[in-house]
């Protein structure tokens, strides 16, 4: 079994894709090609944002949104210690400082009391002094494993004065009571890295926006900071999605949005059937979405109880099933960023998380037959350490 499969997709959609990308080799417009707008209108008009713009990655893509917003050494930004290095590492980069703050026990994302309660007294980690409250400039705001964090909170708590950046790289076709994800903050950015729920086949990403002031900017820094060839109104380097990669998804978007996502919470509603009575025996705790929320489960992960979550990786992977960790060790420990000044202890929630969890095989074309066969193996894992406790 693989973790996560792409043949079965690029099987069932070959015709489309290979369609698409000998159109690009055709016409041989491979920078800047009519795909890459064409595929800019058809997501706005899918997620409903006003603007687009293509990237290389997820990764740039929140790089070109942190510099048109302005961010820039001195600057402190919120963002979440439990999220892909990415999240953290842009803001790092620019010379700003990330202003960590503890996730939420149900849904993993940010919690928007513990930023309330940040505000109130904002510390420097590093120095132990207060920072002014006037370089809190913004938040970077994960909707982690393809579920919508809770922007209405997250804006009550930071106001109108800081922007909110929507860090949409797993939640790509979620939505959050009817509105999509990359339309709840004042700009949101998303990947279509190969095994995110959209994805392309290499690396790529978009950046939405409402703003057209904001997306002009952020235009002309994806591409040397021109709006006319060799004319640079302001430094930009190069952040362009390449053509073939958008014509690759000009072919998935529709599968994705009108069968994908039904598929993937049709696998997640097969898990969650097949493990429910190993949750209920307390050894596991299955993913909760919220009741306003529509996942895009960029991962099934469950919380293993107990001290087991290595054990359980151990056992799935001897009956070749690959499991993933997302993530083993919060951002705030790890060696980059020890600079900050965190420590053990500071976000106990992320900490507590990363030792329990674990992402099951997942994509949207996996069988029931496969998915219960993941299910038994846990189960049996899970029948033979109760025996041994009970032994001992
Ligand atoms: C994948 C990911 C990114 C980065 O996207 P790339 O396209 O791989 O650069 C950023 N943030 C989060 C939360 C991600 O999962």
């Amino acid at each position: 079994m693989k973790f996560c499969d792409l043949d079965i997709q690029y099987d069932l959609l070959k015709k489309d894709i290979d369609t698409q990308i000998s159109t690009v080799l055709d016409h041989k417009w491979f920078v800047g090609g009519p795909e890459i707008a064409k595929l800019e209108e058809m997501l706005c008009q899918r997620v409903g944002s006003k603007y687009a713009a293509s990237v290389s990655s997820g990764t740039t893509g929140l790089l070109v949104a942190l510099m048109g917003l302005g961010v820039k050494r001195g600057d402190w930004v919120i963002t979440t210690p439990f999220t892909f290095a990415a999240t953290v590492g842009t803001i790092a980069f620019l010379g700003a400082k990330p202003l960590m703050v503890d996730i939420e026990e149900d849904t993993f994302n940010i919690d928007s009391k513990k930023v309330s309660s940040l505000l109130e007294n904002p510390i420097d980690p590093a120095t132990g002094e207060k920072i002014p409250s006037e370089n809190i400039k913004g938040i970077v705001v994960v909707n982690l494993f393809g579920q919508c964090a809770d922007f209405d909170s997250i804006r009550a708590a930071i106001g109108e004065n800081r922007f909110i950046l929507e860090d949409a790289a797993q939640s790509f076709g979620a939505s959050n009571n009817g509105r999509f994800s990359c339309t709840l903050g004042d700009v949101a950015v998303t990947s279509f890295f190969p095994s995110k729920p959209l994805a392309c086949y290499g690396d790529g990403g978009m950046i939405f926006t409402n703003n057209s002031f904001l997306h002009e900017k952020m235009k002309m820094m994806i591409n040397h900071g021109q709006r006319k060839k060799y004319e640079h109104a302001i430094i930009g380097l190069n952040f362009r999605m390449d053509t073939i990669q958008s014509a690759i998804l000009l072919a998935k978007a529709k599968p994705f949005f009108e069968k994908e996502i039904a598929s993937r919470n049709l696998v997640a509603q097969r898990y969650n059937i097949g493990l429910f009575d190993l949750e209920h025996n307390g050894n596991i705790r299955l993913p909760i979405v919220k009741e306003e929320n529509v996942s895009v489960f960029a991962q099934y992960s469950i919380l293993v109880e107990n001290g087991l979550r290595d054990a359980l990786k151990t056992a799935l992977a001897d009956k070749d099933i690959p499991t993933a960790i997302h993530y083993p060790i919060p951002l705030h420990l790890q060696p980059a960023f020890s600079y900050l000044g965190y420590s053990d202890g500071d976000f106990p929630i992320a900490e507590k998380v990363s030792q329990k969890i674990i992402s099951l095989p997942f994509d949207p074309y996996k069988t029931e037959e496969e998915i219960l066969l993941v299910c038994r193996h846990i189960a049996s894992f899970f029948m033979e350490h109760t025996a041994q406790t009970t032994v001992q």
